[in-house]
């Protein structure tokens, strides 16, 4: 497995409404797959492979390339940056962080922490208190010289390696790079075999997605999709604490067949298709319901007069904070099932 790319993939800067960075090197690694390319004004990256078949129709992938970031809202007269968050953060996952101020001329080292005295001189209530996101601070070392460096509107992401354990990888922006890698995965693969396909390969690298999927409903209604299927993590509560009930997925037990989250509810034809070719492959498969949360899949479904919906989902323990983890076995199984999907 290409793990290389996925690294590079969340390793690249790029919070909602700035992708330019992730997009470019996106683009640069699947130019040669696609029969067209085009970037639309939301800043989605729509790729297009034709299917040569007169009866075909038109699938749809949506692998939102976005993360969760900062946008910085003020800059103090001593250097202190403050910001405001684009996407959900726990702020309790804030505390003490390595963060990236990207300027337009350059990428900042910096730290973020929350306003107020350290635990030697905090008062027992202060120590209780659990501040909001933009009641943190950034310090970039460079005291007032930040005000000539940085400008409200630059992004910040956190800063934080990508790591490969045996079983699973761990890094920031898994939500949602591993989809990006699915995308460019299966690109590479229906390219690289010259597979014939029956119907039209359309794989939109979108925009905005943590932000109220904003770009995959602009680029669905470009696309006019017959069956849409959104990519993306979703949960894994499978640690202490949490009881089985509340686990959505569990680790090591394969890809996540969607039925429903809050923003739509999985096409009842296509979940019984997947499952069966799952079952005939024996790629091992979960179903599984997020009570809270929604994806691009919805865009998809609802776009024009509207197309077949499903998602493919991967658990993701420890999600939106740093320490985002996947199991190789269910990313690949993801891939496996995507590949078979457009191969039957
Ligand atoms: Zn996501």
């Amino acid at each position: 497995m290409n793990y290389e790319l996925l690294k590079k993939l969340c390793e690249t800067p790029s919070v909602a409404g700035r992708e330019q960075r992730i997009r470019d090197f996106i683009h640069n690694n699947v130019k040669g797959y696609f029969d067209e390319i085009k970037v639309d004004a939301l800043g989605s990256l729509i790729c297009k492979k034709f299917s040569k078949n007169k009866k075909k129709k038109k699938i749809l992938l949506l692998c939102h390339m976005d993360e969760i970031g900062f946008l910085v809202s003020y800059i103090n007269p001593k250097g202190y940056v403050f910001v405001d968050p684009v996407g959900g953060f726990d702020p309790r996952n804030l505390f003490s962080r390595r963060v990236l101020v990207c300027t337009e001329k350059e990428d900042l080292k910096a730290v973020m922490n929350p306003q107020g005295k350290p635990v030697h001189t905090q008062s027992a209530m202060d120590r209780k208190k659990i501040p909001e996101p933009n009641e943190f601070f950034i310090d970039t070392g460079l005291g007032e010289k930040a005000n000539d460096k940085i400008q409200i509107g630059d992004y910040v992401v956190m800063d934080e390696p990508f790591l490969e354990l045996p079983k699973k990888i761990v890094s920031k922006a898994l939500d949602n790079r591993i989809a990006c890698w699915l995308g460019m995965e299966i690109a590479r693969y229906v390219s690289e075999n010259k597979i014939e396909l029956d119907n039209d390969l359309i794989i939109v690298f979108t925009s905005q997605e943590e932000v109220g999927l904003r770009g995959a409903k602009t680029a669905s209604f470009d696309v006019e999709p017959d069956i849409a299927i959104g990519i993306d993590t979703t949960l894994a509560c499978d640690t202490p604490g949490v009881p089985e009930q509340d686990w959505i997925t569990t680790h090591g037990k394969g890809f996540g067949l969607h039925i429903k989250d809050s923003s739509f509810i999985s096409d009842h034809e296509l979940v019984s298709k997947f499952a069966k070719l799952a079952e005939k492959n024996k790629i091992p498969y979960q179903r599984t319901i997020l009570s809270r949360g929604g994806q691009d899949g919805a865009a998809g479904q609802q776009a024009g007069s509207g197309a077949k919906a499903i998602a493919i989902v991967v658990g993701t323990r420890y999600i939106h904070t740093v320490t985002e983890m996947v199991d190789k076995s269910d990313l690949e199984n993801a891939l496996k099932i995507l590949k078979k999907f457009l191969e039957d």
